[in-house]
């Protein structure tokens, strides 16, 4: 049995027209046509000189600038930064920090936001302002953010020629040689594609909402950087968990056994009954299909989207040192992520005979999850 969500399916948020804005970007503005970040076709100046300006182009806000497409791209970003890999010539126009040139992902995530005022490489600086006469441009002693961007650099050289503009590849994965961006494969990669797995209805659903899906699958694939993954690349990075100080971080543990996330879904799923389980594999079963209602079964999926989403953006925003708030403001954070979503689903549907005479979402969520 295979799962495949249609190509071009129209109520997807990641349609053809999207995913064929991206291949436009990687073509002409990362790579060769482009000529890296210098310049390229008019559009790509015109990205560059009005509305990226000097930022870096993955982390600047671009909810109020350009045009309905480009703030469509801007908001695809995370989902398509994995796929951008750097392969460094004269290291000037790629970004020592942001780009993917070690194929661990951008630097930046690894060794956090402060890395750059630890290390003394600006958070824009080019590959090759990171290095000084052929050796990296790194601080001598003993500091742990040092030590894991010594680690992170380790069979990596700085550029030896002064020649060449980096190549900017699009790689489904890195043994892939080809580099090049294809829709269709792009897009079966973001939809599995795999004969049927036991998880798929619990993560792929028509009302789901795209950026804490993409992370919940990331979880339940266990693809995420948690320490413990990290630990066993060789990373020198601590075992504990970001949200409790007690216990060594896993995926098993942040989400589920950790003291931290426990509240929540306690707080979230206490009007159930039976309550769900409290660990990964129990959970992912009973998810499935947790009630006899339809759409008390969707609001339970969304729920467990947005509580792994915003347990691993703490999780993340504390190990950046920009974050450190309570289960009471993520819960809060929560409910009104979801109470939004509710009520665009009740709208639509709305519209529909068949289903205007059933109870709504929102009061379904009232009556089930809300926390006060
Ligand atoms: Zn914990």
């Amino acid at each position: 049995m295979i799962h495949r969500p249609k190509f071009n399916d129209p109520k997807s948020k990641i349609t053809i027209h999207t995913t064929l804005g991206w291949d436009t970007t990687i073509e002409e503005w990362f790579g060769p046509k482009g000529k890296g970040r210098v310049a390229g076709s008019l559009w790509v100046s015109w990205t560059k000189n009005f509305l990226i300006r000097g930022r870096c182009f993955w982390d600047a806000d671009f909810r109020a600038s350009g045009s309905w497409i480009w703030r469509r791209l801007a908001k695809l970003r995370s989902l398509a930064r994995p796929f951008v890999f750097c392969t460094v010539v004269s290291g000037r126009n790629s970004l020592f920090w942001h780009d993917n040139w070690t194929g661990l992902g951008p630097l930046i995530d690894i060794i956090g936001d402060t890395g750059p005022r630890t290390t003394g490489i600006g958070l824009l600086s080019s590959f090759s302002e990171a290095a000084i006469d052929g050796v990296w441009s790194i601080p001598r002693g003993g500091n742990q953010r040092v030590e894991l961007l010594r680690s992170c650099l380790q069979s990596h050289s700085p550029p030896t020629s002064d020649f060449g503009d980096d190549l900017f590849s699009w790689k489904i994965s890195l043994d892939d040689s080809q580099g090049t961006f294809s829709s269709r494969k792009t897009w079966r990669h973001l939809q599995p594609l795999e004969p049927y797995v036991p998880w798929h209805s619990q993560v792929w659903f028509k009302e789901n909402i795209p950026k804490l899906t993409f992370v919940t699958w990331l979880t339940v694939k266990d693809r995420l950087t948690t320490r413990d993954r990290l630990r066993r690349w060789n990373l020198p990075v601590p075992a504990s968990c970001l949200l409790c100080p007690t216990r060594d971080e896993s995926r098993d543990h942040l989400f589920f056994q950790c003291t931290f996330s426990n509240t929540l879904w306690s707080d979230f799923f206490a009007h159930l009954v039976p309550l769900p389980p409290s660990n990964f594999s129990g959970f992912m079963n009973w998810i499935k299909n947790p009630t006899t209602n339809r759409r008390l079964n969707v609001i339970c999926k969304l729920v467990f989207h947005a509580l792994i989403y915003n347990l691993w953006k703490e999780r993340n925003g504390r190990l950046h040192g920009s974050s450190n708030r309570s289960e009471n403001q993520i819960q809060r954070e929560i409910q009104l992520q979801l109470r939004r979503r509710l009520a665009v689903l009740d709208k639509a549907k709305s519209n529909n005979s068949t289903t205007r005479l059933q109870e709504s979402y929102l009061s379904l969520w009232f009556g089930n999850f809300q926390v006060h």
